[in-house]
Parts: structure tokens; C-alpha cells; sequence
């Protein structure tokens, strides 16, 4: 049994908060796994996640470290979700894609890009004995409606649970691509045309979740089932409080949803972590469209991380503690996937947080 993997990324200052604030920043850099934090009332908190991005950390190390297993294990049919959490700013997109999907510096590439690349390699590498195939969706979850964003005319998918497939979006579109081309061609349209809808409803991407799905389908030996692995990377809605924003109307309206889901997700990751057990009967995956999309990832059969990202500001210390405070919560989750024969591999990999990690930060828990 594995637990969650949960990383923190801090991204350099930005020119704004150079500006305002000077270099002054509000971590302090213990080791790639530890680091002190200091709130706005100059109180010190040490925070320890399975792994620390500070602000000169490079794309590929975040891609190697948090998302390369869960490609790996897809293309063996285990699901993996990779998630980016954070306030609006705090580089939960250039984490996800990068400056942009299609052209930009191979250093600057982000997760999706080399997740792509990443999943036709290791398909290559898997030997000719077993033929896959890759499918990719593209969904955007905004005032708790789903949109298709391969075509914008189905604005309200409805999620539906299979027993043989677990959860699954009804009449998505899903594209076959046959090389990382392709797929990353598709992706752009996909990051266009959300683009295109918010400009229609006059919405801003902060606002909404965007989910991207790939199933990558294994065809095994005649007589044999198929096996397939859904990967999917959520670049979640800002997780900014509203008062900071002083919103009204429309904006609060969103800002309540959002408020309403990354709650529902926090809930999701208590219930699972709550009772002697360790898990609580009743897990309310249902309170949210983005917690029953992610009911899957989450309740076990498959494999996640976590990149909380933040800025490095005394000016966002409040929500980068938020932040990192979700992340600890979530650091609780154990996961068992399905398939047997890799649960050796996952626990060491992402073994359960030693008790002086977790204690270091009950303070604030
Ligand atoms: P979010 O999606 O969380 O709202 P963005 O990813 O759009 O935030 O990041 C906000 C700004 O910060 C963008 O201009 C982005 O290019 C920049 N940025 C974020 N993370 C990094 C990073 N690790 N290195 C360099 N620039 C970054
Ligand atoms: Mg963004």
C-alpha cells in the first residue's frame, strides 16, 4: 500500500512582488524535503513533503519525480491522477503546460507535454508483444457544470460509474492519437477552445478546473480482457479565499463554487484518512463533480500526486500556508491499486511519511 505523493513547488518572485516586498521571501530552504515558513505574524513553521521544488527548480526534475511513475504505471494499466493546487498565480498552469504546449524552450516544457512523450516512450519500450492505443479527453468543470472542450456544443456532461470502468463521462468526446504530435496538437485545441468559452461567458481559466484525460488501452493476448489505465492531470481553480479578492455577484457566486469543491475535495482526503481504521464509511465523493471525477484516483485504484504550488511572498503567506496546509492533510492518504505485483515497488517509492515528518507540522493541522 502506497500513500499519496504531495510535493510543494515555489515559484520565483514575481516582478510585482519584487516591487512591493523587495527579495524579502517567506521559506527557508532546509533540504529537498524540508523547509521553514514563516506566517505574516513572523511565526516559523517546518513543513516536510515527499519532495520540495524551490524557486530554481527545473521543469524535467518536477516531471521525474511526480509524474514519471504514474506514466509508467499507466501504460500498465494502473490509473494515476497528478494534481496542481494553489492560489490563482501561484504556478499551478506553467507547472501543468508550460508557457505554452505547442512551441517554447524544452527546459520550460511542463508536465503534460513530457507526460505525453512520456507515455508513447514507455508504450515503445513496453515490447511488440502488446499493442496499446491513446485516448485524450479534455473536460473543463465550471459552476459545477461540465464542459467538453474537444466540442463546446456539450456543455453538461454527465458523469456516470460503470463497475467494469469506473467512472466515466457520458458521450465525451475521446480522441485517438497515434503520436505525441498528435497529441499535443489536440491538447492546444482543446487549451484554445477553453480559452474561446470563457471569452464567450466572460470567465477567467482561474475560475474553472480543467481536467485532462488520457486512457491508454492495452490489447492483450486473444481470449484475454483488455486492461486499460486512465491518467489524469487536474489543473484545479484558484484556492484563494474570497475575502482577499473583496468579490461580489458573479465572482462570488464562482468563488462560493470553487470554495464548495476544493472543500468537498478536502473532505473527500478527511474522510479517507478519518477512524481507527483509517478510512471512514462514508466517503462523500459525490458532493462535488471534480471529487466524483477524481473518486477513482482517490478512493484507491490508482496512483496520485499532488504538486501545491505557491508563491515564495510574505505578501501570500496566508494563502501559501493554506496551501500547504491542504497538502499535509492530503500527505494521510494511503492507496491501493488494483493490479497486483506493483504494490512492492509503489511502497517504496512513495512509502508512508516517517511520524517526525508528520509531527513537525501538527501545529498548524
Ligand atoms: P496559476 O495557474 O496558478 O494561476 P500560473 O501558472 O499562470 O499561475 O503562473 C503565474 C505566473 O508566474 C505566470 O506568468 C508564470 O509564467 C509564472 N510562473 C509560475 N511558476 C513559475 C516557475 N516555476 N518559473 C517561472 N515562472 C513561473
Ligand atoms: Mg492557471
Amino acid at each position: 500500500m502506497a500513500s499519496m505523493t504531495i510535493c510543494a513547488r515555489f515559484r520565483p518572485l514575481s516582478s510585482k512582488e519584487r516591487r512591493d516586498h523587495g527579495d524579502a521571501v517567506c521559506i527557508q530552504h532546509v533540504d529537498s524535503e524540508t523547509f521553514s515558513f514563516k506566517d505574516e505574524k513572523d511565526e516559523e513553521f517546518t513543513f516536510s513533503f515527499d519532495k520540495v521544488f524551490y524557486e530554481k527548480s527545473e521543469q524535467a526534475e518536477v516531471y521525474e519525480f511526480l509524474a514519471s511513475p504514474i506514466v509508467r504505471d499507466a501504460v500498465d494499466a494502473i490509473n494515476g491522477t497528478i494534481v496542481t493546487y494553489g492560489q490563482t498565480g501561484a504556478g499551478k498552469t506553467y507547472s501543468m503546460e508550460g508557457p505554452s504546449i505547442l512551441v517554447c524552450d524544452e527546459q520550460k516544457r511542463g508536465l503534460l507535454p513530457r507526460v505525453v512523450e512520456g507515455l508513447f516512450d514507455c508504450i515503445k519500450s513496453s515490447g511488440r508483444t502488446m499493442k496499446h492505443s491513446i485516448k485524450l479527453s479534455m473536460v473543463e468543470i465550471y459552476m459545477e457544470r461540465v464542459r467538453d472542450l474537444f466540442d463546446l456544443a456539450k456543455d453538461n456532461i454527465q458523469i456516470k460509474e460503470s463497475k467494469s470502468q469506473g467512472i466515466l463521462l457520458n458521450g465525451v468526446t475521446e480522441i485517438s492519437v497515434s503520436s505525441p504530435a498528435e497529441a499535443l496538437q489536440s491538447l492546444s485545441n482543446g487549451i484554445a477552445n477553453r480559452a474561446v468559452g470563457e471569452t464567450q461567458m466572460n470567465v477567467s481559466s482561474s475560475r474553472s478546473h480543467c481536467i485532462y484525460i488520457f486512457t491508454v488501452q492495452q490489447e492483450v493476448k486473444k481470449d484475454e480482457r483488455s486492461k486499460a489505465g486512465k491518467l489524469i492531470l487536474v489543473d484545479l481553480a484558484g484556492s484563494e479565499k474570497v475575502e482577499k479578492t473583496g468579490a461580489e455577484g458573479k465572482v462570488l457566486e464562482e468563488a462560493k463554487t470553487i470554495n464548495k469543491s476544493l472543500s468537498a475535495l478536502g473532505n473527500v482526503i478527511n474522510a479517507l484518512t478519518c477512524g481507527s481504521s483509517g478510512k471512514a464509511n462514508h466517503i462523500p465523493f459525490r458532493d462535488s463533480k471534480l471529487t466524483r471525477i477524481l473518486q477513482d484516483s482517490l478512493g484507491g485504484n490508482s496512483r496520485t500526486a499532488l504538486l501545491c504550488c505557491c508563491s515564495p511572498s510574505p505578501s501570500n503567506a496566508l494563502e501559501s500556508l493554506s496551501t500547504l496546509r491542504f497538502g499535509m492533510r492530503a500527505k494521510h492518504i494511503k492507496m491501493s491499486p488494483r493490479l497486483k505485483g506493483n504494490e512492492d515497488k509503489s511502497a517504496k517509492k512513495n512509502g508512508p511519511p516517517s511520524p517526525t515528518k508528520d509531527e513537525s507540522c501538527e501545529r498548524i493541522l
